[in-house]
């Protein structure tokens, strides 16, 4: 095995660049996930999850399933909503979209509300859904948009659930072990993310997190899916400690050494090397003339959705393939009828990391003839 692996910097919105130690943290003995070597690493692991939100483990838990983030979507959604009760969704975004495509895959009733991609959406709209429909059995809303960037008011969607009595769920996919959250604070009953994200482990592994009592209750709704079931999951760790069936043993053991750098790097500091990042992106975006798709101060600043130039001469795949060539990889956006590519501050990266990549990225424009400072 190389000591020197080349590293490559993602300004894709996930999976995320990871350190070397996570990277060999996968290279482990072969071991079958049922014995108890295997399992010990796993109730820790789950707890762990649970105090990056500051929940009360004895309150809060994890339930891991083996997938990408969307599993994690699919099982809330599923899971958690009684025979006469719909749900409640909140789309401004690409990821809000999904929620709303997993409920019609189900067949399952929902309100859906939808907002402006580019704006904060209206607390009195949503109010107003929740006066009128007393039969909602969770508010749905995506936390950090991550197609756009924006970033949603979940403390406050998640205060209004509450005063009428309902469930507050999001998806933090983008924003966990990132933008610092607290389950209490953020008033959120269930929140959920994936390895590749926040703890910048690898892809396979994914994680609901939320109340006891709540999944205790589900037991008694229905059974709309026999493997993305959140009670039969959470029912099965309870008993013996394991997943029910086969885990990501290898990128469990990545996991946990990612959560392990997590703890060491801190919440905070970790949230500030984020924002070092974003102001990086940020000063190259200015110093060029792009424009981005959102106003900065309804933006998460983990994600910017950045404007394809008017120029003729702009092309996003040869652009893309240059940078590609030298180590950095951007992203084509997710805003419905607007050309836009993404850079995002997720991963193991830092402010120096995106110095390199903006003259990587001058180089990329000049080659493809693209004046600067660009045109709109
Ligand atoms: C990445 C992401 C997901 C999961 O997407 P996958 O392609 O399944 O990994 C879900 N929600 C949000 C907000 C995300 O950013």
């Amino acid at each position: 095995m190389s000591d020197t692996m080349r590293r490559n910097i993602l300004l894709n919105p996930g999976p995320a660049t990871t350190t070397d130690s996570v990277k060999y943290a996968q290279v482990v003995p072969d071991i079958c996930p049922r014995e108890k070597e295997f399992a010990s690493i796993m109730t820790p692991l789950r707890s762990d999850l649970v105090r990056v939100v500051h929940g009360d483990t004895d309150e809060y838990t994890t339930v891991l399933f083996c997938g990408s983030g969307t599993i994690c979507m699919d099982v809330v959604l599923n899971s958690l909503l009684d025979n006469d009760k719909r749900a409640l969704v909140i789309n401004n975004g690409s990821y809000s979209q999904r929620a709303c495509d997993v409920l019609d895959a189900y067949g399952m009733p929902y309100i859906e509300l939808r907002q402006p991609v580019d704006a904060l959406p209206d607390l009195d709209v949503i109010e107003e859904a929740l006066r009128n429909n007393p039969d909602v059995g969770y508010v749905y809303m995506t936390f950090h948009e991550t197609g756009s960037g924006l970033l949603n008011p979940a403390r406050e969607v998640g205060a209004l659930a509450h005063s009428y009595n309902t469930l507050f769920i999001t998806d933090t996919t983008s924003a966990y072990a990132m933008i610092p959250i607290n389950v209490y604070e953020d008033n959120i009953d269930f929140c959920m993310a994936s390895a590749q994200k926040g703890i910048q482990g690898m892809t396979g592994l994914s994680y609901v997190i939320g109340r006891r009592d709540i999944i205790e209750a589900s037991r008694s709704y229905p059974v709309r899916s026999y493997y993305c079931n959140l009670y039969m999951q959470y029912k099965y760790f309870e008993q013996t400690g394991e997943m029910h069936f086969t885990p990501p043993v290898q990128t469990i053991y990545a996991a946990r050494q990612a959560l392990d750098e997590y703890f060491a790097e801190g919440e905070q500091a970790k949230w500030e090397r984020h924002q070092r990042v974003m102001a990086a992106i940020r000063s190259g975006i200015d110093r060029l003339g792009f424009k981005e798709a959102l106003d900065r101060r309804v933006q998460s600043g983990l994600v910017a959705a950045v404007r394809y130039p008017n120029d003729p001469s702009w092309d996003f795949e040869k652009i893309h393939d240059y940078c590609y060539e030298h180590g950095f990889t951007i992203y084509p956006g997710k805003m419905q009828g607007q050309g836009t590519f993404r850079l995002c501050a997720l991963g193991a990266i830092d402010e120096g990391d995106i110095v390199n990549f903006w003259k990587v990225f001058e180089c990329a424009l000049e080659r493809a003839g693209v004046e600067t400072p660009v045109i709109y």
